[in-house]
């Protein structure tokens, strides 16, 4: 199975990093050659473009983006990561309630 390849560029400091996607037994192998990602941390780089997120793609090619997805359908990498945006958005919601508790609770002690 062939590999695919993405650089992406860093907003903070333009530095460039490559990412390696494959097929592995188990599913998928995504590498990126950023600190975190050679740490074994998870990277935002892999994450959005997991996410088809290509904003800090050097150049999109939208064939590899497609086969990248292909590739993670269904895997436990992406079942990782469909996951931590329920999560978060769950997060969202709650702090969003959080707000409007806190809105409804400074009208009521400031009247
Ligand atoms: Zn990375």
């Amino acid at each position: 199975m062939s590999e695919i390849v993405f650089t992406v560029r860093s907003e903070s400091d333009g530095a460039q990093y490559r990412l390696e996607a494959s097929r592995t037994d188990r599913g998928i192998r995504f590498t990126c050659s950023c600190a975190a990602g050679l740490k074994g941390a998870h990277c935002q780089h892999r994450l959005a473009l997991l996410l088809k997120d290509t904003r800090a793609c050097v150049e999109v090619i939208d064939a590899d983006v497609a086969a990248l997805h292909q590739m993670a359908k269904g895997s436990h990498l992406m079942q990782a990561v469909e996951m931590m945006v329920q999560a978060q958005a769950t997060v969202d919601e709650a702090q969003a309630d959080l707000r409007r508790a806190k809105r409804v609770l400074a009208t009521m002690l400031g009247g």
